[in-house]
């Protein structure tokens, strides 16, 4: 067996005298490359973990109060694990991996908005962000490292899709933000949006996960009602959403409400046209009794008019739903500009006439990048 922190060690003595600078999130440091077999205590549910106990003659209380460490007090050792007998500790040392989420980079913007850039074990980096209000502190997470998409619109969409994501990736990042929270604000946590890198629902099974552990009171205890999906809307997945009746929230990213331009800004509408959607939407609702949000960007000269404010009131009226217009927040070379604000309020004018509640989201934390669709790696 390699003693990994020896190791570690002994690279960047070399790297040191070689001159060869290696940081120290690099994957040469990583765990995971040294060709450790030891799974990571995370990727076990509670009753495996029981079970693995019991196999080794433990008793499968133990296997509670290591899963209690991991979720609950977010433990980086199993030697913080107190109240486990030492050899038994020395003996999960040997057997499992704890990861770890560094935040590599943090940046504040002039509107409070904070962005953090973490690093994964095997040294890809994904972004988080930290959205203050006067009534609520938003952490909006990534859901995989790049995406496969290739919305138009989007900074992310220009990565290439490098993973998914764990489920204790996924819930490390709402444990970081939380506690930046905490720390910057002196607040609580009060939402989270899956709304940084990638597509949720391309990602399902990890993502579920996470928000079970985010929900759970062994977990950080929120409410269903305070965490928010958003997908750019894969209709088999939002068929099984109801199949599962989730108690979460969904948005959909809309941003036209005709196929054929719709098709033309994100090529997911291509094998997810608006009818297998608005079918896939009226079953969500059908079995979960949820509202959902369409998120539409209002570009300039693209889906601006009138007749495509008649369009998106029309889908809307499929299920009880209710639209945010978000501001566009530009990408290095985008083809596409935010619209007036003259032909902004006619467009919300038409929704309101027919009985659409659509609210316009102003965007925070433009100047440090860390607004909807510019989450790229990008260092401002
Ligand atoms: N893949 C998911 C979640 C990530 S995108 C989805 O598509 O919903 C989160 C939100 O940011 C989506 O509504 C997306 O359409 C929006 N967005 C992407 N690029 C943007 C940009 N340049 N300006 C404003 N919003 C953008």
């Amino acid at each position: 067996m390699v003693n990994r922190r020896n190791l570690r060690k002994k690279i960047l003595a070399f790297s040191r005298n070689a001159k060869i600078n290696i940081h120290p999130n690099s994957p040469y440091l990583c765990p995971m490359l040294l060709k450790t077999t030891k799974p990571n205590v995370r990727s076990f549910d509670k009753d495996e973990l029981r079970e693995f106990f019991k196999e080794r003659g433990e008793k499968a209380f133990r296997a509670d109060q290591v899963y209690q460490w991991v979720w609950q007090k977010h433990a980086k050792s199993f030697e913080q694990m107190t109240n486990l007998p030492k050899d038994l500790r020395a003996f999960l040392e040997e057997h499992f991996l704890i990861t770890e989420l560094h935040t590599s980079d943090c940046q504040r913007s002039a509107d409070g908005t904070v962005k953090s850039v973490f690093s994964l074990t095997d040294g890809k980096t994904i972004e988080g962000v930290l959205i203050p209000t006067p009534k609520r502190m938003t952490a909006c997470i990534s859901s995989q490292a790049g995406c496969s998409l290739d919305c138009k619109f989007c900074a992310t969409a220009r990565l290439k899709m490098m993973r998914n994501l764990h489920a204790d990736e996924i819930y490390d990042q709402v444990v970081a933000i939380k506690n930046q929270a905490e720390e910057f604000y002196g607040k609580p946590l009060t939402n989270i949006v899956l709304m940084g890198m990638g597509e949720p629902l391309l990602n399902y099974k990890n993502v579920a996960a996470a928000i079970e552990h985010i929900h759970s009171p062994e977990g950080l205890n929120m409410a269903y009602k305070r965490i928010t999906l958003s997908t750019s809307g894969i209709a088999k997945m939002i068929h099984k959403l109801g199949d599962d009746e989730v108690k979460f929230k969904l948005a959909l990213s809309l941003h036209a409400a005709d196929n054929e331009k719709r098709s033309k800004i994100m090529s997911i509408n291509d094998t997810n046209p608006l009818e297998d959607l608005a079918a896939a939407l009226k079953h969500y609702y059908a079995k979960t009794g949820n509202a959902v949000t369409y998120e539409y960007i209002v570009f300039k000269d693209f889906n601006d008019t009138v007749q495509d404010a008649r369009n998106l009131a029309r889908f809307c009226k499929h299920i009880p739903s209710k639209v945010n217009i978000i501001e566009y927040n530009p990408i290095e070379d985008g083809e596409f500009e935010q619209t007036t604000e003259e032909r902004l309020n006619a467009f919300v004018q038409v929704l309101e006439r027919e009985g659409i509640v659509a609210k316009v989201r102003r965007s925070r934390g433009k100047d440090i990048d860390a607004a909807c669709g510019q989450l790229a790696g990008k260092k401002s």
